[in-house]
């Protein structure tokens, strides 16, 4: 994992097979079933890298052979917050890793006259001490994100135990996220190129929703 060069809190995760699946997800011709595969096992390795703040603590145990003092996680069970829908992606992959995390959802679409995001669905367990990890496969515009990042601030969650892990990142999003939340870090397994006039990002991998949920 590298921290970027042009910005404060983006860390990139350019492990082997993170590149490797994600240019797998990027091809046009991969099927819905295997990009949904593919994202799963992506969040669940980045999750490894994300998880390293967990606090550990130790406890006796037995061993068959002898007794030890081995090393537990400690501390209140971490929550995974996605962003509705496409965020739902990346879930499965979280728990595998945190089988216990909490789970909360926080909704946005976005207004066709403002381009703005609107809230329409916010649920989040209580907040108190947790690691919060925020997943959304793609930061582009950085609104949603930002957004986002300011509900699990109204809602409790504050730094430094806010982490946002987005698959693909536009630069444009990185900068507007990092205005709106300094120090909240980034983790992504690219960053792309820049937006196109739709707000796409460029090369990415098209609409992450729609490609998971094969709606075109
Ligand atoms: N959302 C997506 O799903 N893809 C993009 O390229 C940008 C935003």
């Amino acid at each position: 994992m590298q921290k970027h060069p042009d910005f404060e809190n983006l860390f990139v995760l350019d492990h082997p097979l993170i590149q490797h699946k994600l240019t797998l997800m990027r091809r046009r011709d991969t099927p819905t079933g295997l990009f949904r595969r593919l994202l799963r096992e992506i969040a669940l390795l980045m999750g490894y890298e994300l998880t390293r703040p967990l606090p550990l603590t130790t406890a006796l145990i037995e061993t068959p052979v002898a007794q030890m003092e081995a090393p537990f996680l400690s501390g209140r069970k971490p929550v995974i917050v996605t962003i509705l829908s496409a965020g739902q992606g990346m879930v499965e992959g979280l728990q595998e890793l945190l089988p216990n995390a909490r789970e909360g959802h926080i909704g946005l679409f976005r207004d066709p006259a403002t381009h703005r995001p609107v809230e329409y669905y916010v649920k989040l367990p209580e907040a108190a001490g947790r690691l919060c990890i925020l997943v959304d496969p793609m930061l582009a515009t950085g609104r949603s994100a930002s957004y986002a990042v300011g509900v699990l601030k109204n809602n409790g969650f504050s730094m430094p135990n806010i982490r946002f892990m987005a698959l693909v990142s536009a630069p444009e999003g990185v900068r507007e996220f990092e205005q709106a939340h300094p120090g909240v870090p980034i983790f992504t397994a690219a960053l792309d190129e820049c937006l196109n006039e739709n707000a796409y990002i460029v090369p990415g991998l098209g609409d992450a929703g729609d490609r998971l949920f094969g709606t075109k």
